[in-house]
């Protein structure tokens, strides 16, 4: 085992960050300019494909952190300034403007190609200092007793090396490679959905500021399509159900996406002059958690602790969000010299509130007995909480929000107490998922 590979420019690193993608390349970011030496690992070549497109407005705070505000507004990413709902039946509902409760700039985000914007993000790291290589991948974390040491590097060579570093981030999206190593990574059976999704060019759009809107077409069953406009003409489309329902008919991704495209009247016209492009992709299986998110000398962010359901659009605001949030409190650790799980998880409690209001919400979603135009018809003055959701601002006291919802729709059991340690069956099924699809870097 070489402890000293040539391509790295130190022999050890105050942070070892294991994935390139967004939450990985913030952290990285906000540690190096306040000092720290650090390294990511990114195991595939950039550009790459990944799925995930659409932002949320509370965002914006974050990147002007970043400094990378200038780059995104002279992008070609359409902004974003709302959402709306269209029901099967086609009725179409007004369009939610993030304006409505944020003031000014702030109300306004993209729609981003993410082989471009995953791009932007990790050059811009690299600009502040971040040493980054890429095509070289983590497969394991090293531990002396229970306390992360650093990492153990593949290159493409298949040579192996190990990395010593003070902290380990687990930002490996869903290949979650310290949940997997620890046996910490569980499906989360409460959210079982579904998704298969494709690209189109030429794609109807709407007017004005709506043109860059995120439309959600519901389909009957509790299912829903997400309608993204992209740069070049190309809009992202993409369903989320029950696996039963999606694969009901067909096991094969494509049959199934595209008999649920032209079973959506009000979505097959958009597209009646549009071509797809590339591959349809899918997952079988969205939701999943890991049971502990950080120890000592480790931490995970972003979709490497949990991912939920798409339809709030909430990933990468929760992967820049937990990226900043644990940033602050590696930052913390290192200056104190006290990497133990209590300081380095000190943001865990307030990001698992945040998140069990984004829950509650996706479970009130997908409740056949729950509309949202009923509750905004009976709560009118939730219905600012309600934006803030959309928008992502749930970090902070929602408790009056959640309690009027709990009054028409049962809310979940908490958060993690149904998550049993999966057998060793079912985590071999789980491991056997195709995780890599929206990942390939051919694609
Ligand atoms: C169907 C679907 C639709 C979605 N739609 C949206 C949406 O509209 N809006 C939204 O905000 N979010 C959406 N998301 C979620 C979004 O894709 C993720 O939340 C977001 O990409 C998480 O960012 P991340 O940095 O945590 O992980 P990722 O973006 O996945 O980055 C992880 C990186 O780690 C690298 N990596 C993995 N394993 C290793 C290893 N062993 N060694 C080194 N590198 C490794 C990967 O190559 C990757 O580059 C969607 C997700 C799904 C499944």
């Amino acid at each position: 085992m070489n402890t000293n590979p040539s391509f790295l420019s130190h022999t050890s690193y105050d942070v070892a960050v294991i994935g390139g993608g967004p939450g990985g390349a913030a952290l990285a970011t906000f540690l190096a300019r306040n000092g720290h030496r650090c390294v990511i690992f990114e195991q595939s070549k950039f550009p790459r494909y990944h799925i995930g497109e659409s932002l949320i407005p509370h965002t914006h705070g974050i990147f002007e952190r970043l400094g990378l505000l200038p780059q995104l507004c002279a992008s070609a990413f359409p902004v974003k300034h709302s959402v709306r709902f269209v029901s099967a039946s086609g009725k179409e509902s007004v369009p939610f403007y993030f304006s409505e409760t944020i003031p000014g700039e702030r109300a306004r985000t993209w729609q981003v190609e993410r082989s471009e914007f995953d791009r932007m993000m990790l050059g811009h790291a690299r600009a502040n200092g971040v040493e980054v290589h890429e095509q070289i991948s983590i497969d394991k974390v090293l531990f002396e007793d229970s306390c992360a040491v650093g990492v153990q590097t593949v290159s493409p060579d298949g040579s192996r090396a190990e990395v010593p570093a003070k902290v380990v981030v687990d930002a490996s999206g869903r290949a979650c490679v310290i949940g997997r190593q620890l046996g910490l990574h569980a499906p989360l059976p409460e959210l079982r959905k579904a998704s298969a999704w494709g690209y189109y060019r030429g794609g109807k759009r709407l007017p004005g500021i709506d043109a860059g809107e995120t439309t959600m077409f519901l389909i009957p069953g509790g299912g829903w399509f997400w309608y993204i406009p992209l740069p070049d003409d190309i809009e992202s489309v993409g369903v989320v159900a029950d696996p039963e329902y999606v694969f009901s008919q067909s096991d094969d991704m494509e049959a199934a996406f595209t008999r649920e495209v032209a079973l959506c009247a009000p979505l097959a016209d958009r597209l009646s002059a549009a071509q797809r492009v590339g591959p349809v992709r899918g997952s079988r299986h969205l939701a999943y958690l890991n049971r502990q998110t950080c120890g000592d000398g480790w931490v995970m962010i972003g979709d490497a602790r949990a991912f939920l359901d798409p339809i709030y659009s909430s990933g990468l605001y929760l992967a820049l969000g937990s990226a900043e949030l644990a940033a602050q409190c590696i930052d913390d650790a290192l200056r104190h010299d006290d990497i133990s799980a209590a300081r380095l998880g000190a943001f865990e409690s307030a990001l698992w509130k945040g998140v069990d209001v984004v829950r509650r919400l996706i479970h009130a979603f997908y409740d056949p007995n729950f509309s949202f135009p009923k509750f905004a018809e009976r709560f009118p003055e939730h219905r600012a909480a309600l934006i803030d959701c959309l928008v992502g601002d749930v970090i902070k006291d929602m408790s009056a929000f959640t309690a009027a919802l709990a009054q028409m729709t049962p809310p979940p059991p908490p958060l993690g107490s149904n998550i049993a340690k999966p057998s060793a069956p079912e985590l071999a099924t789980f491991a056997a998922l195709p995780v890599g699809l929206w990942c390939k870097e051919s694609d």
